[in-house]
């Protein structure tokens, strides 16, 4: 299934190359630990070599490329997506432990990103004043090359939202994928030549973000950079970014709150909160990880969610049955697990709490579906960003105090209410300050709407035009239209 011609490689002015260093770095599949390809560790020079490929195809080929062109090539990289789903799905899976079903929607979603962005590259528009004797233009230009540095939770996916907005606007790009998942991303690189896109316009380096990554930030030949995954490497990146002003986008972690009221669809309610904690078992950025349930209805939530909680598959990522998988890596499993222990101590566990065991289960990371009741707001598990499936639940009285605490974190990605009451959830959109807000709903992303985060959880907007806004500048042309001297001194 895995490559040699494509894997241990870096994709390079529309090549897969060998790395410059001897370094790799193993991939290993975390239902039973087997490493499934070596992946090159890239070097400085590597990263430079990927820089200057992407600056040659940004000042030749690509910048004379009309924007029909550019969107016909995003639809042809789309439909190699729905082509090739099965294999894709699988290496996403093999890589992630991301359930295959999960995985194979993942690509269809990147593929709908890829075929939107597409639709978007002929519609990008200036404007045009006329201003006293002038003419004056706002004219969108690409911002030129674009550094991007994805995570592991949604590999296929965010590759997707990063690549398919900056070929939108005219950029090109160096991505670094994380280095637990390298793999999709590189299948996906082999049909870049069948879908008419020029050699270096994309480029791709596996490797660690302490090296290959730092080095993309500090390159001076980038313009942009486009970041998602911890608070803390966002914080140093644009850090680092500011020593030569590039312009930085990042998309950062949440905490984000989950309102059920008393007079919410009880039972749309349940499976949206479970949803919203246990999909690709919490490694979410948005993941609903702080339950606030209206008091009348608060034991008979929690109990539902319980009883709901049996009947969710945990099991094998290939098994198409399977709805939960194990964490990426045994960094991570000991990570959540030590969450687990600390709310032990911080609250009243109601379920899980345990490292996940069963047939099948003894060689993965596996963590249980962990429920915490009579959560305070104040503890280290409502606070923290613990990114596996551990749910915090606490009580509330009235809106207001739902609010408070809702707004009462350092994030502010997402947040969803629960309500069959149109003005209460009117008012809850209105007050809950977060990048977005579902009402009856948890987790959709639809690739027409802005999405990105408040306060702590990021800086700017992906998807939707706001998307594609973020890799482009805007130039004032300014045409007299008067050809007389302007009368000075
Ligand atoms: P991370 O360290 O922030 O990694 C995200 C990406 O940044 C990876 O490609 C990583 O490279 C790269 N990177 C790391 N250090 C860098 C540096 N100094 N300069 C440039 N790039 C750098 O996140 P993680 O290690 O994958 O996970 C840690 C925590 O981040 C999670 O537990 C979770 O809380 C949060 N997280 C959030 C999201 C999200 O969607 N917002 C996604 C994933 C994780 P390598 O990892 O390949 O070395
Ligand atoms: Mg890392």
């Amino acid at each position: 299934m895995v490559s040699d011609r494509v894997f241990g490689k870096l994709f390079i002015n529309g090549e897969f190359v060998a790395s410059t260093g001897t370094d790799t770095l193993p991939v290993i599949d975390p239902f039973d630990q087997s490493v499934i390809a070596q992946a090159a560790d890239a070097t400085d020079n590597d990263v430079h070599l990927a820089v200057a490929a992407a600056t040659e195809a940004f000042n030749g080929e690509w910048r004379e490329t009309s924007a029909q062109t550019r969107g016909q090539i995003l639809w042809r990289i789309a439909a190699a997506l729905r082509e090739r789903t099965e294999e894709l799905a699988e290496l996403e899976t093999r890589a992630s432990g991301k359930p295959i079903a999960d995985s194979e929607s993942d690509i269809n979603d990147a593929a709908t990103c890829f075929e939107y962005y597409g639709g978007l590259a002929t519609k990008l528009q200036g404007d045009v004043m006329s201003i006293d004797g002038a003419m004056v233009m706002a004219v969108k230009e690409p911002v030129g090359v674009a550094a991007q540095i994805i995570p592991w939770n949604y590999p296929m996916m965010m590759a997707a939202w990063k690549l398919a907005p900056a070929l939108c606007a005219g950029c090109t790009v160096v991505l670094k994928p994380s280095e637990e998942t390298p793999l999709s991303i590189m299948a996906v690189a082999e049909s870049f030549a069948d879908a008419g896109l020029p050699a270096g316009v994309v480029n791709i380096v596996t490797g660690r973000g302490e090296r290959a990554g730092a080095a993309l930030v500090e390159h001076p030949d980038v313009h942009k950079i486009a970041f998602t995954g911890s608070g803390e490497v966002g914080a140093h990146i644009m850090a680092r970014a500011a020593k030569s002003l590039k312009r930085v986008t990042l998309e950062l972690g949440g905490k984000s709150p989950n309102i059920i009221c008393a007079d919410a669809n009880f039972e749309a309610a349940i499976d949206g909160a479970l949803f919203g904690i246990f999909l690709n078992s919490g490694q979410m950025c948005s993941a609903g990880s702080r339950i606030l349930v209206e008091r009348s209805i608060y034991d008979r939530v929690i109990e539902a969610m319980i009883e709901r909680v049996k009947d969710l598959k945990i099991g094998a990522p290939m098994d198409p049955e399977t709805q939960m998988g194990p964490l990426i890596s045994q960094r991570h499993f000991d990570r959540v697990r030590a969450y687990q222990e600390l709310g032990k101590k911080e609250a009243r566990l109601v379920l899980g709490g345990n490292r996940a065991t069963g047939p099948g289960l003894d060689k993965g990371w596996f963590v249980e579906p962990t429920i915490f009741a009579d959560v305070s707001n104040e503890s280290r598990i409502a606070r923290e960003e613990i990114f596996g499936p551990v749910a915090c639940v606490m009580p509330f009285d009235s809106d207001d105090e739902a609010l408070e605490i809702s707004n009462d974190t350092s994030f502010g990605l997402a947040a969803a209410v629960w309500t069959r009451d149109v003005f209460r959830g009117l008012r809850f959109t209105r007050r809950l300050r977060a990048g977005t807000v579902w009402v009856n709903h948890s987790q959709p992303a639809p690739v027409e709407g802005p999405w990105g985060g408040f306060k702590q959880s990021g800086l700017g907007r992906e998807l939707g035009r706001w998307g594609a806004d973020a890799y482009l500048e805007t130039k004032q042309i300014y045409l007299n239209t008067e050809d007389t001297p302007i009368g000075w001194p």
